[in-house]
């Protein structure tokens, strides 16, 4: 590991300050993504930032109806909080499907959006990887590419995002605060702040240069049921192949409201409007779930061992779609 140096900051302000005064600086939350970087020297800071101790932790209901979640506010935590479990189980069920107990104890939601691909060639230096040295090719495109995206790829990147939280707050419409060195505040809707990889998969979202997320706003709770699936090859501490989070609304039989949002199937969280668009005002029937797991894959590419997953993407949204409008109201009225 390349040596480094370190400071823990206290407020917010002062830690974009400090990032923008080190351009080789790097924040550090829990560490549980970057660490290992920094071990493998992917990741090589001459400066971390600690920022876990910043008084960004408070879950709080805002006086419009939304929830604010705190950047530094932990994984267990946030699965935890009462008003994340009733009135946005989706969200707790993607955070408790990832990682494992440790894991969440440690991880920040600020990191959690930021955490980089598990793609196995992005980890072996020895590889040829666009996304750890541009230009130098893709080795999964032709390789071991069992985990890697069906949709929104390109030739120069075939990875996929790791995050189960972020796919949650896709389907929930959430916003993020990023705060800037001049101590203004933007809001960007997470459909708009990942990137597809195009030709610069390196470069991953649309944070800009010392930009810190301070916060992570979701709407008011949708009207109806909620659901996150994670297919994975083991039970626990295992990334997704498949995941997909689902709000459905019913009234009398007819599917009133509905988000989907698909995780380990594209370089970012994948909202499917088309199958949302499916899904709306049709009944409630298994044929409806057909075709919209049917449209959401129409796009769908398998570069070989991962063509399994397009199958798998629409068995899992079809499945869950049912669960879900099977499943009894858990919100309090
Ligand atoms: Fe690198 Fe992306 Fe190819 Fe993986 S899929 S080797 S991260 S360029």
């Amino acid at each position: 590991m390349k040596s480094f140096t370190y400071e823990r900051v206290t407020d917010p302000r002062t830690a974009c300050a400090a990032a923008a005064a080190r351009p080789d600086s790097r924040f550090i939350s829990g560490g549980t993504n970057l660490i290992d970087l920094m071990r493998l020297e992917i990741e090589r800071p001459a400066h971390l930032i600690d920022v876990s101790r910043l008084p960004l932790t408070a879950i709080e209901e805002l006086p419009q109806g939304q929830l604010r979640i705190g950047a530094s506010a932990r994984n267990s935590d946030t699965a935890a909080n009462p008003i994340v479990r009733t009135r946005y189980p989706v969200l707790s069920e993607a955070l408790l499907a990832g990682a494992s107990g440790q894991l969440r104890n440690k991880a920040s939601v600020g990191g959690n959006l930021l955490q980089r691909t598990r793609c196995h060639y992005f980890y072996d230096t020895a590889s040829d990887c666009n996304k750890r040295q541009a230009g130098a090719g893709c080795a999964a495109l032709h390789g071991a590419n069992r985990n890697h995206a069906i949709l929104g790829a390109t030739e120069s990147c075939i990875a996929t995002h790791p995050s189960d939280m972020a796919v949650a707050l896709t389907a929930l419409g959430a916003t993020m605060s990023l705060l800037s060195p001049e101590s203004t505040t933007r809001t960007v809707p997470i459909g708009e702040f990942y990137r597809l990889p195009g030709t610069t998969p390196h470069v991953e979202n649309n944070l800009a240069a010392n930009e810190l997320i301070t916060a992570v706003t979701v709407p008011p709770p949708p009207s109806g049921r909620q659901r996150y699936r994670k297919v994975r090859d083991r039970a626990s501490y295992e990334f997704a192949l498949v995941s997909v989070a689902v709000i459905l609304a019913t009234e009398a039989d007819t599917i009133t409201d509905a988000r989907v949002a698909f995780g380990g199937v594209a370089h970012m969280p994948w909202r499917s409007t088309e199958a949302e668009a499916a899904l709306t005002g049709r009944p409630a029937i298994p044929s409806t779930y057909q075709a919209a797991a049917d449209i959401a894959m129409e796009s769908a590419v398998g570069r070989g061992e991962n063509d399994f997953k397009i199958d798998l993407a629409r068995n899992t949204l079809r499945r869950t779609l049912a669960d879900v409008a099977a499943m009894t109201d858990r919100r309090p009225s």
